[in-house]
């Protein structure tokens, strides 16, 4: 049966925003209730070495990352929720976010939800996800091994699902749309020096063939210049081509950008609705990093804790 859980301050996400807003809110005494999300860490839980993130010399990996954070807002008092939320109706205080588990009422809001991986939007994607394509090479590359693959995008994710499955493949392909990577130069210089990576310029996926039962065997690419068709041999394709916030429960209710970012106030996390900020990726298009998600998080916690005193 559904519970009603009742707190001062509820976080809905638990990336390194929701985290970092936890130890804040909980480190202030404040009730501080965490919805996990449905998938709980965020998006750092599918990367794997996080070599950026201030005070930790030799890199750390995505989970170990969140996990830490976790424990941290824990040891100050905040209380995690193995939970997503469906529903917000954000009229009155207190607010009434439902849950697929719980029912939650709090006197402030920090929307840390995140963003999620976009889709090419082919019909063959979807029926081969988890068949020889997937969004995630740290959770399915080990299953490449030998293989000839296929990254699809030319930003930072693209050039790291590559390098990873070089660990597995014998060749990866990364197919762009353009002629220049998006990605930042160190991560283009690894992916340069890699003898196992090659490179499909102005190139996009039309369609991915195969089965089910046998997996991919070819992507038909078009090139964006000449609008020439041909065949890609293959045996898996992973599509990394950026993220969508994930903000659709707050869509009639909060100012969104035409992306579907929330809108927050210039030099704040705040939103339209007093008592409900936004932090991380779910607000942020430009930065996009564990470590500026930290921060907008602590940047909401401080804000929260201003709006309820
Ligand atoms: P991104 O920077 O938005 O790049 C998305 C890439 O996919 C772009 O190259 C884009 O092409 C391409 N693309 C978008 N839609 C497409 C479509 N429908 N068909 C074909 N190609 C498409 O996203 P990201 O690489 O996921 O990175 C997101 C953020 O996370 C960035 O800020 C990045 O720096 C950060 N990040 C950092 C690291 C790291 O530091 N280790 C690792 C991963 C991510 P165009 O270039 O033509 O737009």
């Amino acid at each position: 049966m559904a519970e009603t859980i009742r707190t001062k301050v509820l976080i809905m996400g638990s990336g390194p925003a929701g985290s970092t807003a936890a130890v804040y809110s909980s480190r202030a005494n404040l009730d501080t209730v965490v919805v996990e999300g449905s998938q709980p860490g965020g998006q750092l839980t599918i990367t794997t070495d996080v070599e950026n993130y201030p005070g930790f010399v030799d890199g750390i990996t995505g989970p170990k990352l969140v996990e830490i954070f976790k424990n941290q807002a824990i040891r100050f008092g905040a209380k995690y929720e193995f939970d997503t939320i469906e529903k917000a109706d954000l009229s009155g205080r207190p607010f009434t976010l439902t849950g697929s588990k719980n029912i939650y009422l709090c006197e402030a809001l920090i929307i840390a939800s995140g963003a999620s991986a976009s889709r090419l939007g082919l019909k063959s994607e979807n029926e081969l996800m988890g068949y020889g394509v997937s969004a995630c090479a740290t959770c399915d590359g080990f299953f490449f091994k030998e293989k000839e693959l296929v990254v699809v995008g030319g930003g930072d994710s693209a050039i790291e699902e590559a390098i990873f499955l070089t660990k597995f493949a014998v060749k990866v392909s990364i197919v762009h749309r353009r002629d220049k990577l998006r990605a930042s130069k160190i991560m283009q210089e690894r992916a340069f020096k890699n003898e196992k990576i090659a490179f499909v310029w102005n190139s996009v996926v039309e369609e991915i063939l195969g089965t089910r039962e046998e997996g991919v065997k070819v992507v038909k690419l078009k090139n964006t210049q000449t609008g020439e068709i041909s065949e890609y041999p293959c045996q898996g394709v992973f599509i990394a081509i950026g993220y969508i916030p994930n903000s659709h429960v707050f869509k009639e209710q909060l100012d969104l950008d035409a992306k579907g970012y929330i809108v927050t106030k210039p030099d704040s996390t705040a939103t339209n609705i007093p008592g409900v900020f936004a932090a991380g990726d779910v607000q942020d298009h430009k930065y996009r990093q564990a470590v500026t998600a930290a921060g907008s998080g602590c940047m909401a916690a401080l804000e929260a804790e201003k709006f309820l005193v």
